[in-house]
């Protein structure tokens, strides 16, 4: 069974590819244009084992693919096959 949290500030998208207004869980902005930037899922003593879709703004998504872009650069010099 899977079930999802409500975020602390609701995000009105019905598109996961489209953008929306509501909180930016990566720099905690509310109310900014934000795109769904993927799930965790973690396990809480109350709720059990939760899938939590997280929503960022612009400039914290090309933050995050940055470092994704470094890591991979660092991996390929380290000879590490990305997968
Ligand atoms: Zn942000």
């Amino acid at each position: 069974m899977e079930f999802t949290l409500a975020a602390p500030t609701p995000v009105q998208l019905r598109d996961r590819d489209g953008w929306g207004r509501g909180l930016c869980w990566l720099c905690a902005t509310a109310e900014a244009p934000v795109r769904w930037a993927g799930a965790v899922v973690y396990a809480s003593s109350t709720h059990g084992r939760a899938r939590v879709h997280m929503y960022a703004c612009a400039p914290c998504l090309r933050q995050v693919i940055q470092l994704i872009d470094r890591q991979h650069q660092d991996k390929q010099e380290e000879g590490v096959r990305w997968r």
